[in-house]
């Protein structure tokens, strides 16, 4: 059996080291301790507040789902 691989290996979620701004809207403020997803671009990684990062998820869940019906699909 290959190990079970995964398309969605740059994000994870992590603590805030110190306070700071969320990468999408720069108005949520992220505090010292709060949880937070941490995305890997490239070498450098951005940061969103749990409120931005569930939407942007849910998103993610419904392309999924459209990505598996394309490939489902009998052409
Ligand atoms: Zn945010």
């Amino acid at each position: 059996m290959p190990r079970s691989k995964t398309f969605i290996k740059s994000i994870k979620v992590d603590e805030a080291q110190r306070a700071h701004c969320c990468q999408h809207i720069p108005s949520h403020r992220i505090l010292r301790g709060e949880k937070r997803l941490k995305l890997k671009v490239g070498r450098t990684y951005e940061h969103f507040c749990p409120v931005c990062a569930l939407k942007i998820i849910e998103a993610d869940i419904q392309r999924l789902q459209n990505i598996k019906e394309q490939l489902l699909q009998q052409s």
